[in-house]
């Protein structure tokens, strides 16, 4: 642990990455078998397991998050000067895939139920390119920090339009919604194994379909498009994205790991809400009827007259405390990578939107499925004292 000059305090960090110690046996397979390669039988069985544990047709070892969302976007037909609906309140690398493949996104607004996508929103989107004449090739719908999207609303509306979905679960892999995992109701389905993940290969994505023949063609663009010839034909540009084997490896023992992952994030979570669920003035992000979060990141937003800053002074004063923290998302139609993009608003007005809302008011705090309960307690107490410097009723202490 690094140690910040000045201070006796181990720095506490947002995410983490949380090794079982089960990750070293599959390494040393791999180098006890040579299979320091990007093929190898740890990632056949790590897509395996993987599909298994989430109940899907089949799965598709990466090299990330953002690959696979590219993959499932060409494999979707997307082209150049294509529309792609995404969701706005996102990490950039959702939207990213789409401009590669020279088509643009128009963003879609969350709404204050879930925090996502907004159905009304969706619709309204889609209304207006049926009127232009010109669908979407594909929504991309993202379940930010764990917590499910209205995935019944939205997959209703899409299958009315013709229009394939994505799911971005980069964030979300071990969320449910009706017992269902995230990332099975869409066409495509989209984790992440970057550090700062739940469960982490170093760098990694897996893609997930029913349709396993698209998954063999995401497989077959992913390792250079490379046709049946022992001479390497090629008819198609492909890329160079396979996970490797000493990463699957590292990927099987962490799946193993995932349930107890989900409930330390989930007991993180919790303990916050203790501490601070009863003022009136914190919203915690919701976890939607039928829907069960992994609590990737304990979100909240500071709302209420008097209290315009106070997010921003928790950020400020967790720093000084050596504590990693984050506003929430900027979102994408306020970016200036995204400048002039369409954008459709949960309100009747795109003057305002409910996620350029959230953004003001809300962070995340250190959420690790490895942060000790002493060192939340000090989370804890720094948010407290700010909040009781802004006057607001006493928070209980943990
Ligand atoms: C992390 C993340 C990604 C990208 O995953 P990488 O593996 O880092 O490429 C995409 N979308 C969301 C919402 C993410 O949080």
């Amino acid at each position: 642990m690094r140690i910040l000059p000045g201070t006796a305090m181990d720095r506490i960090y947002l995410s983490p990455p949380h090794m079982s110690g089960k990750e070293q046996h599959y390494i040393d397979e791999a180098f006890r078998s040579n299979w320091i390669a990007p093929a190898g039988p740890h990632i056949a069985a790590f897509e395996e397991e993987l599909a298994r544990y989430i109940h899907i047709e089949g799965a598709a070892a990466v090299s990330s998050g953002t690959a696979a969302i590219h993959l499932a976007l060409r494999l979707l037909g997307v082209e150049r000067g294509d529309i792609v609906l995404c969701s706005s309140f996102t990490f950039v690398a959702s939207a990213n895939p789409i401009r590669y493949l020279g088509a643009e996104p128009v963003f879609i607004d969350s709404e204050p139920d879930t925090w996502n996508m907004s159905p009304i929103a969706l619709e309204r989107a889609l209304e207006a390119s049926l009127r232009e004449g010109k669908l979407p090739k594909a929504v991309v719908v993202v379940h930010l920090y764990g917590g499910l999207a209205k995935m019944a609303e939205i997959m209703g509306i899409c299958n009315r339009y013709g229009v394939p979905v994505i799911e971005d679960a980069a964030e979300s892999l071990g969320s449910t919604y009706c017992e269902r995992q995230s990332g099975t109701f869409g066409h495509f389905g989209v984790f992440s194994f970057n550090g700062n993940k739940i469960i982490t290969t170093s760098g990694g994505g897996m893609l997930i379909s029913h349709d396993s023949d698209a998954l063999n063609r995401a497989r077959f663009l992913a390792t250079q498009a490379r046709d049946e010839a022992a001479h390497y034909e090629h008819s198609c540009a492909g890329y160079n994205y396979r996970m490797s084997n000493v990463l699957a490896g590292i990927g099987r023992a962490q799946l193993e790991a995932l349930d107890e992952r989900v409930e330390a994030r989930r007991a993180v979570y919790l303990r916050y809400y203790e501490a601070f669920g009863h003022l009136e003035e914190i919203s915690f992000m919701p976890e939607w009827r039928g829907t069960r979060s992994n609590r990737w990141l304990t979100a909240l937003t500071i709302d209420g007259m008097g209290y315009e800053g106070a997010a921003s002074a928790i950020l400020t004063e967790l720093g000084k405390n050596n504590i990693e923290a984050r506003p929430l998302w900027k979102p994408l139609h306020m970016q200036p990578l995204f400048h002039g993009v369409g954008f459709f608003s949960h309100y009747e007005s795109n003057e305002w939107s409910y996620c350029e809302q959230l953004f003001r008011s809300g962070i995340c705090l250190p959420s690790g499925s490895n942060l000790a309960p002493e060192d939340q307690s000090r989370v804890v107490g720094v948010v407290h004292d700010v909040l009781n410097r802004y006057g607001m009723a006493r928070s209980r202490a943990l």
